[in-house]
């Protein structure tokens, strides 16, 4: 089987989210950006209506940028192009996760962008989690104005639907996602005290610099 390790840590990161009550059943999925030795830019992605307790990384589908499957039996996840597309917007970006952890997609279903409450929302994802504007699952709609919304940051809400989450490393892309469904709850609490106050622009933007110092995108 090619790209075992790669497979391996996809499994791994899909039983950490589930262990962490981040996804549920068959929703959610994970994938990985790899290169095919002749340059060939691909992703390995969980597969559709598999659930996560039952799955082995054999069920990871290599797909190509079109969709289409380079190699596995299993059908990818029906969120493959919301996969494709941030990896064409943000060469950064080689792991991407999409969830509907419950606190995050209580914004996503309100409208409600997630503002700098924490200092590490700015220094791990890059400040504020944007909404995106509504597009039809599965379509390669949802995945433009998800990357639209998503900027240069680490996360993004889908209106109506969940979160996606990324990062440099699958380890970063697991802390993206969940530090937004943490932040989202503190700070659903915090406005339901009417006391939810953003941290000071100067500090947002000092820790910005840190992110993309991070992210490798300050030049
Ligand atoms: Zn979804």
């Amino acid at each position: 089987m090619a790209w075992e390790a790669e497979k391996e840590e996809i499994v791994q990161a899909a039983r950490h989210l589930l262990s962490k009550g981040l996804v549920a059943a068959t929703s959610g999925n994970v994938s990985m950006y790899l290169e095919d030795a002749d340059g060939s830019k691909l992703l390995a992605i969980t597969p559709t209506s598999m659930r996560y307790e039952e799955m082995k990384p054999e069920d990871v589908v290599v797909i190509d940028f079109e969709g289409d499957v380079v190699e596995g039996y299993a059908n990818p996840s029906s969120e493959s192009l919301i996969h494709i597309a941030v990896y064409k917007a943000r060469p950064d970006i080689k792991c991407v996760i999409h969830t509907h952890s419950v606190y995050a997609s209580v914004l996503a279903v309100c409208g409600v962008e997630l503002p700098p409450i924490l200092d590490e929302l700015v220094t791990y994802l890059g400040g504020p989690v944007q909404v995106a504007e509504y597009g039809f699952p599965s379509t390669e709609d949802l995945g433009n104005k998800a990357c639209a919304a998503l900027g240069d940051r680490n996360a993004v809400f889908l209106r109506n639907h969940g979160v996606i989450a990324a990062g440099k490393t699958m380890g970063d892309a697991l802390r993206a996602c969940e530090l937004v469904e943490r932040a989202s709850q503190i700070f659903i609490y915090a406005s339901s005290l009417g006391k939810a106050g953003v941290l000071p622009p100067e500090v947002v933007e000092a820790e910005r610099s840190i992110f993309k110092m991070m992210q490798g995108t300050d030049t």
